[in-house]
C-alpha cells in the first residue's frame, strides 16, 4: 500500500514538474536594441571624423552584451550587430517579427550650434511635435537612401512638413510604458551622469511608429559639440552611458517582467 503511494506521488511529482517546465520558457522577455544607421548611412559627423553609425553600435553591443551577462532569462537582440544599412522599416518588422517587449533606439545627435549639448530621449508622439521636427526630419531622411522608397514608407516624405500629420492621427497605445523607460533613461544621465537634461521628449520617428511595443530613441549627446564629441569617443563616456541604459533596463524590466 505504501509502495503503491509513492508510486503515485513519484508520478505526480514527474508530471507536475514537466507541466513546470513546458509553462517556463528560456526567455521572459524581449529586447530589441537599434544602432542608428548603418554601412553607406553614416548619421552625424563629429569634427573629427567620428561617426554616428559606429558610436551607436558600440553602445548597443555593449548594452546587449551587459544585459545578456545579467539577465539570463532576457532575449536580448539587435537590428544591426556589423556595419551594414539597413532600412528604418526592416528595423520595425524586426521588432514585431520577435514580438519584442521593449525597443531601444541608439542614436547620437548634431545640430548646427555647435554650443547644443545634453542628452535626451524620445518617444512616439506629436506633444511639441514641431519643436522636434528638425531631429524627427533627419532620423526619418535616411529612408531616402532606399530603391523605390515611396512604396515602401507609404507616399511619406520625411523632408516635408505636411507628411508628418499623419503621426497626428495615430494611437500610440504603449505611451505609458515608453515614457516610463524613456524617464528611467534620462534620469539615469542627469542625476547619476550629471549630463545636461534636454528631457523626455515626443518626435514623429517612422521607426518607432511602426513598432509595436514600447519604445524609445536615445540621442546620447552632441557629436557637433567639440566636449560632447571628445566624450562619446572616449570609452569612460561609453562605458557610462552603458551603464546608465543598463540600470534604466534593470528597472524596466524588474517592473515589466515576467510576462506568462
Ligand atoms: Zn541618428
Amino acid at each position: 500500500m505504501r509502495m503503491r503511494l509513492f508510486f503515485w506521488n513519484i508520478l505526480f511529482l514527474t508530471l507536475m514538474g514537466t507541466a513546470v517546465l513546458w509553462a517556463d520558457p528560456a526567455y521572459d522577455f524581449t529586447v530589441v536594441i537599434d544602432a542608428g544607421h548603418g554601412g553607406e548611412d553614416a548619421g552625424a559627423v563629429g569634427r573629427t571624423g567620428l561617426m554616428e553609425k559606429d558610436l551607436n553600435l558600440k553602445v548597443s553591443t555593449m548594452l546587449a552584451d551587459t544585459i545578456r551577462a545579467a539577465f539570463p532569462r532576457v532575449q536580448v537582440l539587435q537590428t544591426r550587430t556589423e556595419d551594414v544599412f539597413i532600412p528604418l522599416q526592416r528595423r520595425a518588422d524586426f521588432v514585431n517579427k520577435h514580438n519584442a517587449d521593449l525597443f531601444i533606439c541608439i542614436h547620437t545627435n548634431a545640430a548646427e550650434n555647435r554650443a547644443a549639448t545634453g542628452a535626451e530621449t524620445f518617444i512616439l508622439g506629436t506633444d511639441r511635435m514641431e519643436d522636434n521636427l528638425d531631429v524627427a526630419m533627419r532620423e526619418n531622411a535616411v529612408m531616402k537612401l532606399e530603391d523605390g522608397f515611396e512604396t515602401t514608407y507609404e507616399g511619406f516624405d520625411p523632408n516635408s512638413v505636411d507628411s508628418y500629420i499623419m503621426f497626428e492621427l495615430m494611437q500610440n497605445q504603449y505611451m505609458d510604458q515608453s515614457l516610463q523607460f524613456a524617464s528611467l533613461v534620462q534620469n539615469q544621465f542627469t542625476s547619476t551622469l550629471h549630463r545636461d537634461d534636454r528631457g523626455v521628449r515626443q518626435a514623429a520617428f517612422w521607426v518607432l511608429l511602426k513598432s509595436a511595443c514600447p519604445s524609445v530613441l536615445v540621442e546620447m549627446g552632441f557629436i557637433s559639440n567639440r566636449d560632447e564629441e571628445l566624450y562619446l569617443a572616449s570609452a569612460i563616456g561609453k562605458r557610462e552611458i552603458t551603464a546608465a541604459l543598463f540600470t534604466a533596463f534593470s528597472s524596466f524590466y524588474s517592473k515589466n517582467g515576467k510576462k506568462q
